[in-house]
């Protein structure tokens, strides 16, 4: 599976499918199902570890391609979107045609039908709020159907998709604002390097360019020539905590001056765990065995930069960090991509 994950990682699957359409998606993993086989849907292989062992079933690759509108006003317009379709090419199009709303997620690799698994989020936005609704096969049910947004139960890195084998994404509904301005610019770094304040707006095309500017100089744009690129993005989640739990940290790092964190729904804090990561020993380039590493570019991706260490390998770092993170600050890091056949 090494060859569809851009980690470069994983061992052989005992069947490999390729579904070009909605209808074919279905049929694989029915057939698959009927042979009493695991399934595992994979699109771009962006957001997942698949483990040495590789997969004792059928994987079934999500290739349908693109979009129509089924619903407008003066406003708005609503996309349905095929899963497989490049989520990247889905943004660079919405921006073309000066639909508001997907601008600052721009350059994130994978199919626009993995967005909603885990409310795909960057520079201030998340898929949650464009969403309306989601086209699934319920491999429960055996039906396909239509989950409302509301209903998604999306939440920061998460969703009821995410870790659950019941639904398979067959499209993805987006609400955009018909605007030649991006929505209110909200993450602080990108305002900066736009020369707004935060809550102002600018052409999509801008917001797009600088978003891929400031991606591509921490290797979170895909790049074939970019060893800093062979990774799942972020590997761990910023760590959500409790009032309490905070202070703690506070008391633990008071060496080290303020931990950077937002303050998140209720009494929690999402403190960052980049800082975390750095603070605890771990600097850009700290290396593991086989090769693997933290990226040079950004501290929250790992990396398998040569191209040929294991999936052992790649959690083994993981397990360093989280350890040495939870040793200095008592925090637990949760990794952000999905762990198929191996556990960290
Ligand atoms: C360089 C880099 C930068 C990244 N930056 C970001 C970022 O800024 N923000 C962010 O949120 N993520 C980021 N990611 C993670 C990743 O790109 C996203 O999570 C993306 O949506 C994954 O899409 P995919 O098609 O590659 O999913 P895959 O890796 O193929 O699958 C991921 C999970 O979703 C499931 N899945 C995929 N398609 C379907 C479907 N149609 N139906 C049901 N289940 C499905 C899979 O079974 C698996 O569990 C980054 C990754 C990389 C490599």
């Amino acid at each position: 599976m090494a060859r569809y994950t851009t980690l470069r990682l994983g061992g052989a699957a005992r069947r490999l499918e390729t579904a070009t359409s909605a209808e074919q998606i279905v049929q694989k993993v029915q057939e698959a199902q009927g042979r009493d086989e695991p399934v595992l849907v994979l699109a771009g292989g962006s957001n997942v570890v698949i483990g040495d062992q590789g997969f004792p079933g059928s994987v079934v690759l999500v290739r349908s391609r693109g979009f129509r509108v089924v619903a407008e006003d003066a406003d708005t317009v609503t996309v349905r979107v095929e899963a497989g379709e490049p989520w990247d090419d889905l943004v660079a199009a919405t921006v073309a045609n000066g639909w508001s709303g997907l601008e600052c997620l721009s350059g994130i690799p994978g199919s626009a039908g993995a967005t909603p698994i885990q409310n795909v989020g960057a520079y201030g936005q998340e898929v949650a709020e464009t969403i309306t609704g989601v086209q699934v096969y319920d491999r429960t049910a055996g039906s396909v159907g239509r989950i409302a947004a509301a209903d998604c139960g999306f939440a920061y890195r998460g969703s009821i998709f995410k870790y659950s084998d019941r639904w398979v994404v067959l499209s993805v509904d987006f609400r955009l604002i018909r605007s030649p301005l991006s929505t209110p610019v909200r993450y602080a770094e990108l305002a900066r390097a736009l020369d707004v304040e935060v809550g102002g707006r600018v052409p999509l095309a801008d917001a797009r360019a600088t978003v891929l500017r400031l991606r591509a100089g921490k290797g979170m744009v895909l790049d074939a020539a970019d060893p800093d690129t062979w990774s799942v993005g972020s590997f761990f989640t910023n760590p959500v905590l409790e009032r309490e739990a905070y202070e703690l940290l506070r008391e633990r790092a008071a060496d080290l001056g303020e931990p950077p964190a937002w303050p998140g729904a209720g009494d929690v804090v999402k403190v960052s765990a980049a800082w975390l990561i750095d603070k605890a020993g771990f600097a850009k380039g700290h290396p593991g065995p086989e090769g693997v590493a933290i990226s040079t570019k950004h501290t929250l991706a790992l990396t398998n930069h040569r191209g040929t260490a294991s999936t052992a390998a790649l959690v083994a770092l993981a397990r360093e960090i989280r350890d040495g993170v939870h040793d200095r600050f008592g925090v637990t890091l949760h990794p952000e991509p999905v762990l198929i056949n191996c556990v960290i």
